[in-house]
């Protein structure tokens, strides 16, 4: 527990530029940034164990609201103690609120002032995300930190429509700051009814009076604003005027728009966010995109990108990404990144690995999704290092330079 009685902190040193290292602070640990975050959506950064994944170096691990609550339900993960000890992850931990995936996979979707109401892409059945509601889910699930329900929309979206949204999504970080707090102060509902369906095996062995206490969370606010930034500036402070936050994302980049205007939109945003509090870009992953947005004063990043891209093939190198696949690797003896230190390229050749890939073997895939996480949180590893030495702003220009030397680039997805 830090001085002002929370057990939030974020502290930096080593600046360079916008850049800096910095230790954050939560409940289970703490998280030294610039930091990338795996994405384990259902509780599990898929294909990998957690060792696997506290191997990478990886010291917190994101995952999704919206996933848990649909399967296997958030009453269940609260009764079976929580997310942490469901998934075995004992480190530190966020939820996303799910507010993407509603906008991006959900059926029959109809946002009002309310919230959304939309169907489940699993099985067609009727759902009301509130700000309400998504803050009692990320409560049960019980991750260090919680994000708020925002509003989405594409990336090249006007004016009239970006300003609504963000708009919104002030109104609607009011509404979740107030139940975060209500639970924090009164407790959580009774699970009974949240699982009651579900048999009472899991209830029987609950400590009950544990249960209801809310766990120690931070809600962090989300900037949006699509490309504008008019109103990226007025959804930055229209957070700092709703409150003090432990830390602010920005949201909504990565969702379409040129990479030119994902740089410009974080460089309007970060000097207006407060010096002394974390900042997170969510979902945006391409290794050049880290190293661009350290440069710019982000600190922890998310992406499935590399265990998406490690499934279809494709991995990390220094020299842009590189697909197994292809035939120049079929007797290529040298691992997949010679400087690399991960399980995969101290063990294998991309030759084997090709081979795994085109044989579709499963291990190829893990191998691939390992040395992706491994890459990013090593890169993140390597700026802080940098950063810690006063040579940052020159690694990362020779840095983007070689990766991109070779065209091999991939867009961002
Ligand atoms: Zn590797």
């Amino acid at each position: 527990v830090t001085a002002e009685g929370t057990p939030f902190a974020f502290r930096t040193a080593s600046e360079d530029g916008p850049a800096r290292r910095g230790w954050f602070t939560t409940p289970h640990g703490v998280v030294e940034t610039p930091a990338f975050m795996p994405v384990g959506t259902h509780g599990t950064v898929k294909g990998l164990t957690v060792d696997e994944v506290k191997a990478t170096g990886a010291q917190m691990i994101l995952s999704n609201a919206y996933h848990l609550y649909l399967r296997p339900g958030d009453g269940v993960v609260r009764a079976l103690g929580g997310l942490h000890a469901f998934s075995r992850w004992h480190g530190p931990m966020l939820t996303d609120s799910g507010g993407f995936q509603v906008f991006s996979l959900a059926k029959h979707r109809i946002v009002s002032e309310q919230g959304i109401e939309f169907r489940s892409h699993l099985d067609g059945s009727l759902h009301d995300y509130t700000p309400e509601r998504v803050m009692q889910i990320e409560r049960n699930i019980g991750a260090d930190v919680v994000m708020q329900l925002d509003e989405l929309i594409a990336g090249q979206s006007g004016l009239a429509a970006s300003r609504e949204a963000m708009e919104r999504s002030l109104r609607w970080l009011d509404r979740c700051r107030a139940e975060f707090e209500r639970i924090g102060r009164e407790g959580r509902a009774p699970l009974d009814e949240l699982v009651a369906a579900e048999g009472a095996p899991a209830l029987a062995t609950l400590d009950r009076a544990a249960d209801l206490a809310a766990p120690r969370q931070a809600l962090f606010p989300i900037v949006q604003g699509g490309i504008h930034p008019e109103l990226r500036r007025a959804s930055v402070q229209g957070i700092r005027q709703a409150g003090d936050w432990h830390g602010i994302a920005i949201g909504g980049l990565s969702v379409g728009e040129a990479k030119a205007d994902t740089y410009a939109t974080i460089e309007v945003c970060v000097p207006d966010l407060p010096r002394d509090k974390p900042r997170y870009l969510m979902g945006v992953g391409f290794p050049d995109d880290l190293v661009e947005s350290v440069r710019r004063g982000v600190d922890i990043f998310d992406c499935v990108v590399p265990t998406r891209m490690g499934r279809h093939g494709t991995f990390f190198s220094p020299d842009g990404t590189v697909q197994i696949r292809r035939a120049e690797h079929k007797l290529d003896r040298r691992p997949l990144v010679a400087e690399c230190d991960c399980f995969a390229c101290t063990h294998y050749d991309r030759a084997y690995i090709r081979h795994l890939f085109v044989a579709e073997e499963m291990l190829g895939l893990r191998l691939l999704s390992l040395h992706n996480v491994h890459y990013l949180v090593g890169l993140m590893r390597e700026a802080r290092t940098q950063l810690a030495a006063g040579t940052f702003n020159a690694w990362s220009e020779a840095w983007l330079a070689r990766y991109r030397a070779n065209g091999r680039a991939a867009p961002t997805q």
